[in-house]
């Protein structure tokens, strides 16, 4: 058994699934852990802030060209802020093929070349793109690699929607599988009542708010200039933000298997927290 942990991060399109996991991993990287990100995302943007750029070519692309025996783990990993290791699976032309091949010759390409032995290594991170956990998309928890996920969300209905549709694909690989949910990562759209709804939503899915993320325009000026907001402004409130959601991560120990709900029960819990008395400052 390996000894880091394998972490899937899900949640729908635009969410902010790459930004909050590479800024988590440059946090962890602060606290002298050593991370491999995999962006499992056609786009090959997950470890854009990390690298300081599109830097590498991503692994299909590299088999592609090359032929999947020839490949050496330099061409497809990269080292990037603090020492991060990073790969890019990539993905077929939009619209030809299954999108999430990329995905599963990416691990099997890592695995061949002996990436998951790297020593030392504490955390292992697959950014995931899609808002339903179905075909190549579902391949790290399908293969038993990433045993524990998390997913962002936000207050918006459609974000809710998307994570429970997620959290059904989850349990049903729960049942048969090692794979864990856990928790749930708010990057905040300053939603009105916001913490109490993913804090009542997380409950109902059986599992927990890991971490309120604020949503702040830092992160944009740090993206603009291709970094994490913890390497463009380690000062700021919002990269100490990133660093306890890094801690949180790290002494997570609640995982679970989760219970979705059906859509009338996410429309109740949307309903009365939609009701709920406006803020003071709102009104
Ligand atoms: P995903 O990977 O889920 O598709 P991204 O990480 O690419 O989403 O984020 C989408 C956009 O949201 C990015 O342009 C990013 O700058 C912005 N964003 C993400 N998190 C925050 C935040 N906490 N505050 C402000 N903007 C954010
Ligand atoms: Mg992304």
């Amino acid at each position: 058994m390996p000894k880091y942990r394998q972490i899937a991060i899900y949640g729908k399109g635009g969410i902010g699934k790459s930004t909050t996991t590479q800024n988590l991993t440059a946090g962890l990287a602060e606290r002298g852990k050593k991370v491999m990100v995999v962006g499992c995302d056609p786009k090959a943007d997950s470890t854009r802030l990390l690298l300081g750029g599109l830097a590498q070519k991503t692994v299909l692309d590299t088999v592609r060209v090359q032929g999947e025996d020839d490949i050496e783990l330099d061409t497809i990993m990269k080292v990037g802020f603090g020492g991060t290791l990073c790969v890019e699976s990539g993905g077929p032309e939009p619209g030809v093929g299954c999108a999430g091949r990329g995905i599963i010759t990416s691990i099997s390409t890592l695995e061949n070349l002996g990436a998951y032995e790297e020593e030392d290594l504490d955390f292992v991170f697959y950014d995931v793109l899609g808002d339903v956990v179905c075909g190549g998309f579902a391949m790290p928890i399908r293969e038993g690699k990433a045993k524990e996920i998390y997913i962002v969300a936000s207050g918006e209905m459609m974000a809710l929607y998307a994570a429970n549709n997620i959290a059904k694909g989850i349990s049903r690989y729960a049942q048969s599988g090692g794979v864990r949910l856990g928790g749930i990562i708010c990057n905040s759209r300053n939603v009105d009542n916001e913490k109490p709804l993913l804090e009542a939503f997380a409950k109902e899915l059986n599992t927990k708010l890991v971490y309120f993320i604020p949503r702040n325009n830092i992160v944009q000026h740090a993206e603009i200039r291709k970094q994490t907001v913890i390497q463009y402004k380690p000062d700021s409130s919002q990269a100490e933000e990133y660093r306890k959601l890094a801690d949180a991560i790290i002494e997570n120990e609640d995982f679970t298997i989760p219970t979705p709900m059906t859509q009338e029960r996410l429309e109740e819990i949307l309903f009365e927290f939609g009701l709920m008395e406006l803020p003071e400052y709102q009104i």
